[in-house]
């Protein structure tokens, strides 16, 4: 019983030490103290258990309940171009293909093991452990019915996909060690999965380990918003074992439950499209491409058009290597005949011949080129631009914070702000610096990525510069906030940076009736700039910013000077120089973070 004096606090499942003090506004070492009073040793970044939690936080005077963390619909989703092709089918002829799933997970959880534990038992066609080659998926049968797996597990081949709208899976298996719990890549994963919109099945791993802890492990994930069915939620949690081969069946089952429940269709006989899952060059054969057929059948012999790769397809085989005339939707096919090497992700048409296929390729290679010069990014400046032009329905965002314990704030102000003409959808938050699984999820969502006291490293700007991924770090949270506000109401002025170029020191000064006064400089640092903004400063202190009006070496008129060479300039609007005075040159960019 608390008394009318007791605080409560709400307190996630699992929570560390830092975290906890500042909740119960104490210092991480009091609580520690109280720990090891009660025979628990742990150091500040320590994650403990509720239960644990809830002890420290009597004994300092408060009652801890368990937070509820709500999980929030994404209200504008993707449709995969699958979906939006079949609408165009004729609705007489869509039959159910065979569901299309993909394995996600932190590394070691036992992706690759778990892909093997089910090529090994139920390879389609019943020669187990007969595929000695990868192409990048592989079918399985389960009560007579296919199931196809992409065997490039990671979250770089899934996004690859939906950065090109392919979106090839239709079911992700989010593979979490029952040892190890929900951890920082489970949690991209499941980002990645819900802003894809795909359904998610857990294969609780490692079951067969000691210190395996599914109840743990399922309560984190209760925390990451997937309820188990056993309790009244809606995510399928299957323990399984990869290395022992246990509970693969059931793993099956479950998929084929899902996917009956979500109508994964294709029309067999209409047109054909479907993705790239993987491509390279073999010296003897040439390129060699596994395609995925999402709608219509691929023939051998059809020709085709595939990303800015084009070809006749001379000859085709199966997963196993089998040489096969025609792929009906879900399968995976190895090509050969194509001209270039295509990426995963691209999508693939057939076409009436090879010459109508080059043309559609030289055609998208022409646009590809323009659109190189005028890339556009997704930034909060032109946001507001493309929901009025219904491009955007919704603000995505991704948040990389210092510290846990600095998202709660940001997300909670954000949550004040308001959205009744456009939504904010905070895709994936967490705490470290922004990393280049950020930026892939950002590129795969059109999202932005907002850091506080975080920074980028090189590869993720790279990567973000190439995919055009903005990155805006703040180190007030208020400012994030603000700028978000004004984001959404098409307000946000682009951000504008000075560089300093030049330095000169006033060495003389002429005055000139009716032009004003000339400043007889000596270039310091750097160089003056005609073009340039300036500042004269005087004793540290600025005196006059503006722009030159004139800027001379000897007598001739320069587009700039140079360290250690001499000037003369005029600033518009300034006449007041006297020796000794710095003038500092700057220019103003924009900057498109
Ligand atoms: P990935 O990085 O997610 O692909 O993980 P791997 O499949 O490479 O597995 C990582 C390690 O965990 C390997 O040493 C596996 O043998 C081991 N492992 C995978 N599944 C299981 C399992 O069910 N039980 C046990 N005990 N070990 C497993």
């Amino acid at each position: 019983m608390s008394d009318k004096n007791t605080k409560t606090i709400e307190l996630p499942s699992v929570t560390t030490v830092r975290d906890l003090a500042k909740k119960v506004n104490s210092s991480p070492i009091q609580v520690i103290k109280v720990l090891m009073a009660n025979g628990v040793m742990a150091n500040i970044n320590q994650q403990i258990d509720f239960d644990t939690a809830a002890v420290v936080a009597a004994e300092l005077g408060f009652e801890a309940a368990m937070e509820v963390i709500e999980v929030k619909e994404e209200q504008v989703g993707e449709v995969p171009l699958w979906r939006r092709m079949i609408e165009q089918e004729d609705p007489s002829q869509l039959v159910n293909r065979a569901p299309v799933v993909t394995i996600l997970g932190h590394v070691d959880h036992g992706k690759t093991t778990l892909l093997d534990a089910i090529r090994h038992t139920n390879v389609a066609g019943g020669e187990s452990g007969g595929i000695t080659q990868h192409i990048g998926a592989y079918q399985v049968e389960h009560k007579k019915k296919r199931i196809t797996f992409l065997d490039t597990p990671g979250h770089a081949a899934f996004t690859a996909m939906r950065a090109r709208g392919a979106q090839g899976a239709d079911i992700v298996i989010l593979v979490v060690a029952a040892n190890d719990g929900v951890m920082p890549q489970t949690r991209e994963a499941i980002a990645h999965a819900r802003a894809a919109r795909v359904p998610i099945i857990v294969a609780l791993n490692k079951i067969d380990l000691p210190d395996a802890n599914p109840d743990f492990t399922k309560q984190q994930l209760a925390d990451a918003g997937l309820v188990s069915d056993e309790w009244d939620g809606d995510t399928i949690i299957v323990p399984v074992s990869a290395k022992k081969n246990t509970g693969i069946e059931d793993l099956l089952e479950a998929i084929q439950i899902v996917a009956d429940n979500i109508s994964i269709l294709a029309n067999p006989n209409g047109t054909v499209m479907g993705t790239v899952i993987e491509a390279s060059v073999d010296k003897n054969r040439g390129v060699i491409a596994t395609l995925l057929v999402q709608n219509g059948t691929l023939r051998s012999g059809d020709a085709i058009a595939v990303g800015m790769a084009y070809g006749k397809i001379r000859a085709m085989f199966d997963y196993k290597g089998k040489p096969i005339e025609s792929a009906e939707p879900s399968t995976p096919v190895q090509v050969l005949g194509l001209n270039d090497v295509p990426d995963a992700g691209d999508i693939f048409q057939v076409c009436a011949s090879e010459r109508e296929a080059r043309a559609i390729v030289n055609d998208r290679k022409m646009k590809a080129d323009a659109a190189k010069t005028t890339k556009t990014m997704t930034t909060l400046e032109d946001l507001f631009s493309k929901v009025q032009s219904g491009e955007m329905g919704e603000l995505r965002l991704i948040l990389k914070a210092d510290v846990q314990g600095s998202l709660d704030p940001i997300i909670k102000a954000l949550n004040d702000i308001d959205q009744s003409e456009i939504k904010i959808n905070v895709l994936y938050k967490e705490a470290g610096n922004v990393t280049e699984n950020d930026v892939l999820l950002a590129t795969a969502s059109s999202a932005i990525i907002l850091g506080f006291n975080v920074h980028a490293d090189a590869s993720s700007k790279n990567l973000a510069e190439k995919e055009g991924v903005s990155i805006r770090t703040y180190d007030i949270i208020y400012r994030l906030v603000e700028d978000v506000e004004k984001a959404l109401k098409g307000m946000l002025a682009p951000e504008k940076k000075e560089t300093v170029i030049g330095k000169a020191d006033v060495l003389q000064t002429f005055k000139i009736s009716k032009v004003g006064t000339i400043a007889g400089c000596r270039v310091t640092s750097g160089e003056i700039r005609r073009n340039a903004s300036v500042r004269v400063m005087r004793n540290g202190t600025e005196l006059f910013t503006g722009e030159l009006a004139s800027l001379k070496h000897e007598k001739d008129n320069e587009k700039e000077v140079r360290e250690g060479f001499e000037c003369g300039l005029r600033v518009r609007g300034f006449n007041d120089f006297e020796i000794g005075d710095t003038v500092i040159a700057f220019i103003v960019e924009e900057v498109q973070r």
